[in-house]
């Protein structure tokens, strides 16, 4: 038995076998061959493997997406057959006596470079494809595991260096008992991921990572933020016993879960989910939501290989939107870039990835991507009570220019004969430290506020939210945080707007007694922490949390934070 310490990422407990996911890097060492036949053997079985998983790939994506979707792969199967692409590779296997897999790689790599030098869209995204299929065929030329998603066929403990929301979508998640990365924060995406799933996690382990084998009998301690490798009996039956407590007060929350959330002296706050997409719905429901305060749209167009048309667009936040009915939809406006990256949207390499064109930038700087979302979602908020928001504002400049695109849309719109929502409301995220120092000029030019501290943390701290070094300092409970929450709040509330919370903090049973406090009228959180909080909220007063907040404003560190809500409010430790 042997215990590692990482990241609390996703509350709950978990036991089960690990699952190494191990997203091998492709290495071509390079050496001459003496059996160029043999070679081409190799190749030839190799390119048999590939299509047919490439025809798998087509049935499950045209299961689960559509044909468009679908089709990629089909195309994906001309290019391997393409004769000019193997009698290239072919000629330089015999002629240079280079491995099959040398020959491969530059070959298609040339083919790619040739495609992307013609100014042309669709001719660019297919050198992507190119790559793909070429990494493809080359994983299995070297025998390493393509997908190892695939393989994930019992329930397990996912266990890797780091996952990418794309890595993360294609697992089964009926199969995922639980996620422990060696990389990555509190409010980094795998840790969000997990959250949204109700799933426990531990992320940050860092090299306790090499400790685990596949198959070795886990716990996942995701409050404690602690693995245990192949526990004891005597362990094992502890964290049985804990979670069962869990199960225990999950109930008595979820009792409450469909009652408004309010202080036991009659304040009344809105307690209302994040989520990613249309299956988010109904969990956001079930857990008691009262609206939605953060739709990422980013994953609808992270879970594909070309950009959702408008038309698309519509449809989908449409159905989300009306399945809310009068209650409020929040459409955050494309937010990628940092951590987050689309293969077929083109972002150039950045030294500071997060520091760069991410978010409202690249979209004030893309009409391509930035109109056809605004023109969706004005069309999808006609007749019910959709809103929306932009992510990474700075300036009151940035506010100025989205407004001048977003009135071009409607008045396109109109002239176009579509209908469109009347009074659509615009908010912005605080999640830059200048918007939040801003904020009284701000709150002018806008209808609400929505705090996203897990980007204002990571900014204000200047600790990277996906670097597990620094993760202490990249933690929302720095009082330098819930300063720059309170002028935020205290801003808008003097012009009488207000201010919501989507950042991972407001679902926090440690944070809700500041954040309440402080004023905050609308809490967004993963589903799965709506009941804990609103059982949370409806067992403290008003008054109280207001002395909490202005008690935790005076403490100097996290850590004094933290002890001091535990210590005042009993109710915040779960299980
Ligand atoms: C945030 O930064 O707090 C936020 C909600 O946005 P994201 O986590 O998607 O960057
Ligand atoms: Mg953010």
């Amino acid at each position: 038995m042997k215990l590692i310490s990482g990241i609390p990422a996703s509350y709950g407990i978990t036991i089960g076998p690990a699952f190494v996911f191990d997203r091998a890097e492709i290495v071509i060492e390079p050496h001459t061959i003496e059996d160029p036949a043999a070679e081409w053997l190799r190749f030839e079985k190799a390119r048999k493997d590939t299509l047919s998983q490439l025809d798998e790939a087509y049935r499950v994506t045209m299961e689960e997406c559509g044909e468009e979707e679908a089709e990629i792969f089909n195309a994906q199967k001309l290019m391997l057959n393409d004769p000019e692409l193997i009698n290239t590779a072919k000629s330089r296997v015999e002629n240079e006596l280079i491995s099959i897999e040398a020959a491969l790689y530059e070959t298609t790599e040339s083919f790619a470079r040739q495609l992307e030098a013609i100014e042309d869209e669709y001719l660019s995204a297919r050198a992507l494809d190119i790559r793909d299929v070429s990494s493809r065929c080359l994983r299995n030329l070297l025998g390493i595991n393509k997908s190892p998603a695939a393989s994930l066929t019992i329930p397990s403990i996912i266990v890797a260096q780091d996952l990418t929301p794309s890595d993360t979508v294609l697992l089964d998640k009926d199969f995922v008992l639980g996620f422990c990365t060696a990389e990555g924060g509190s409010t980094s995406h795998t840790a969000i991921l997990a959250r949204g799933l109700g799933i426990p996690a531990v992320v940050g382990i860092g090299e306790g990572l090499e400790e685990i084998k596949p198959g070795d009998n886990l716990v996942i301690d995701g409050d404690g933020g602690e693995v245990i490798i192949n526990p004891d009996k005597k362990t094992i039956k502890e964290f049985t016993a804990r979670q069962s407590r869990l199960k225990e007060l999950q109930a008595e929350a979820e009792a409450v879960s469909h009652q408004p959330a309010i202080t036991t002296d009659g304040h009344q706050v809105e307690v209302v989910a994040n989520i990613g997409n249309v299956d988010g719905i109904q969990s956001a429901l079930d857990a008691g939501a009262e609206g939605v305060g953060l739709l990422r749209s980013e994953f609808l167009y992270l879970e594909r290989q070309n950009l959702p048309s408008e038309e698309e667009q519509y449809q989908y936040y449409k159905t989300i939107a009306d399945a809310f009915g009068e209650r409020p939809v929040i459409l955050r406006s494309l937010d990628v870039g940092g951590d987050k990256e689309i293969p077929y949207i083109d972002m150039p390499p950045e030294t500071n990835p997060f520091l760069g064109v991410r978010a409202i930038r690249l979209c004030l700087t893309r009409p391509d991507l930035f109109k056809p979302q605004l023109r969706a979602a004005l069309r999808a908020g006609y007749g019910n009570n959709l809103k929306l928001m932009f992510p990474m504002v700075a300036t009151v400049g940035d506010v100025e220019d989205i407004r001048e695109i977003f009135e071009e849309c409607k008045k396109e719109l109109r002239a176009e004969g579509h209908d469109v929502a009347e009074k659509m409301d615009i908010g912005i995220m605080i999640e830059i430290p200048s918007a939040a120092v801003l904020a009284d000029q701000l709150t002018d030019v806008v209808d609400f506020f929505s705090i996203g501290t897990n980007d204002l943390t990571q900014y204000t701290m200047a600790a990277d939210r996906t670097n597990a070094h620094v993760a202490t300092l990249a933690s929302g409970f720095q009082p330098a945080v819930f300063r720059l929450i309170k002028i935020v709040i205290d801003s808008a509330h003097a012009k009488g707007k207000w201010v919501g919370l989507c950042g991972e903090m407001a679902g926090e049973l440690l944070a809700i007694p500041i954040l309440l406090g402080l004023g905050l009228d609308e809490f967004s959180m993963n589903p799965p922490a709506i009941p804990f909080a609103k059982r949370l909220i409806n067992s403290i007063s008003y008054e109280h949390s207001k002395q909490i907040a202005e008690n935790a404003l005076q403490l100097r560190s996290d850590q004094e934070i933290r002890d001091y809500i535990k210590k005042e409010v009993p109710e915040v430790n779960p299980g």
